[in-house]
């Protein structure tokens, strides 16, 4: 056994580990899990553990569905939340196919195979996403209501703040796990909170970005709420983000700043910046995939509609941060939490790295309000639209190659296939709105 599986091993032993956890995300970006107990972990090491990769949204048909987990021995976390004393750890896997040759409509070794595109290019992404959610109370079954368990904005604090002890939790629980935590507060709309942890090498980032929803999910559980990542589950109200700061790194040096470049950018950061933006119609379904992602993308509520960039307007697609140095990054804010992060960092590495490799320039910074632009200003500037709904989204990816050759074929057609039958299924139904202004009046 290799030294890094030895040590699972023996951290197993030593902390009377009685549970494994073995983790992976399917195409849609939901987290399962399958236990191990500690006699069957060296078996579960090496990779044998099988498992029905046809109960799994976007991964085999039937009649070839046996598949495996090779668990990533770096991941190996205990799970504070759980009990101490016989405890649970967890690690996070990569799905194979029987013939030991890995899955390739598997989400993390798909972000795997573009970073390392980006390696072979000398780039390493580094991503600092911004976690963003709702806290709800429950009812008396402990399922999810539409009560908001208060009334503060942006930067409250208790009393106004009820959500200070769970978050609170939430910070503690993280760092117990390893992350850095950079800044948690009140967000803008009632009963929204946010957690910001640093960012770091991609692929690390997105098994966090997996780790804090669940985290987040069971500690507010904890404390009797619902946690959630729905993008607009408020009419009227801002929505969830999981705004993307990202940067290039070059000899662990960022190559976005260029102290003698225009707003010390360097042409790789415009290059990379031009790429996001050319793709970023065909990149929306995966960033905003479900039917109420759209919901968020409105005017009027700091989520982008337009595909612009900016050096500090929150209205544009694109905002880049003010920090420069080894700070210096770009900011895609149309992304929401419940992406798949594996899909959303390897899309956007991919356009990022096609915007370097064709040395594209973007149109020059938007600095108004976009919200408040007329169509004929917004159109005299060439300021397009994001799509407007899932139908749009998944439409503007069939017509981007960039995407399919980014995601590769199998999680391109499962995920195409799953998300249009979402949208007939939604397009179908009559919704409240309808009732309201139709049934009487016609
Ligand atoms: N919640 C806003 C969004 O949906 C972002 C608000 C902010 O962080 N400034 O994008
Ligand atoms: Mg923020
Ligand atoms: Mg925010
Ligand atoms: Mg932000």
């Amino acid at each position: 056994m290799d030294v890094k599986k030895q040590q699972v091993f023996n951290r197993v032993i030593n902390e009377g580990i009685e549970f494994i956890r073995l983790q992976f995300i399917d195409v849609f970006g939901v987290l399962k899990s399958v236990n191990v107990t500690p006699d069957e972990l060296e078996d579960a090491l090496e990779g044998n553990l099988m498992f029905d990769g046809s109960s799994i949204d976007g991964f085999a048909r039937i009649n070839e569905s046996d598949q495996c987990l090779v668990p990533d021995p770096d991941t190996f976390q205990f799970m504070p939340w759980r009990p101490t004393e016989k405890g649970v750890a967890r690690m996070i896997c990569d799905v194979y196919n029987p013939d030991g040759t890995p899955f390739e409509g598997c989400p993390r070794g798909i972000l795997k195979r573009v970073i390392k595109e980006a390696r072979e290019m000398g780039y390493e992404l580094n991503m600092g996403p911004e976690g963003e959610f709702f806290l709800f109370h429950t009812d008396s079954d402990g399922s999810p209501t539409l009560h908001i368990h208060d009334k503060a904005g942006y930067f409250d604090l208790a009393p106004i703040d009820h959500g200070e002890d769970a978050r609170r939790d939430i910070v503690l629980t993280m760092k117990q796990m390893g992350f850095r935590i950079e800044a948690s507060h009140h967000e803008v709309a009632s009963g929204q909170h946010e957690i910001d942890f640093k960012y770091g090498e991609a692929l690390k980032t997105a098994d966090q970005w997996v780790t804090f929803r669940d985290v987040v999910k069971n500690i507010a559980k904890k404390h009797g709420l619902y946690a959630t990542f729905m993008p607009k589950p408020l009419a009227g109200e801002n929505g969830s983000a999981m705004h993307c700061n990202q940067s290039l790194f070059k000899d662990n040096k960022n190559v976005f700043y260029d102290i003698n470049g225009k707003y010390k950018l360097s042409n790789i950061a415009f290059n990379y910046m031009a790429g996001l933006l050319k793709h970023a119609k065909g990149m929306t379904a995966i960033g905003n995939p479900i039917v109420n992602s759209y919901k968020r993308l409105k005017p009027g509520y700091e989520a982008p509609t337009h595909i612009a960039w900016s050096n500090s307007n929150r209205s544009t697609l694109i905002r880049i941060p003010v920090r420069r140095g080894s700070a210096t990054r770009i900011e895609l804010r149309n992304p929401d939490p419940v992406a798949n992060p594996y899909l959303v960092f390897a899309v956007m590495l991919k356009a990022g790295m096609e915007g370097i490799k064709n040395k594209l320039m973007p149109p020059p910074p938007v600095e108004e309000d976009i919200y408040n632009l007329s169509e004929k200003q917004r159109k005299a500037l060439d300021i397009d639209y994001l799509p407007r709904d899932l139908f749009a989204a998944l439409k503007e990816m069939e017509k981007d190659p960039l995407i399919e050759q980014a995601i590769g074929s199998h999680c391109y057609n499962r995920f195409l296939e799953g998300k249009y039958k979402e949208w007939h299924e939604y397009a179908e139904q009559v919704h409240q709105w309808e009732i309201k202004h139709y049934l009487a009046k016609y």
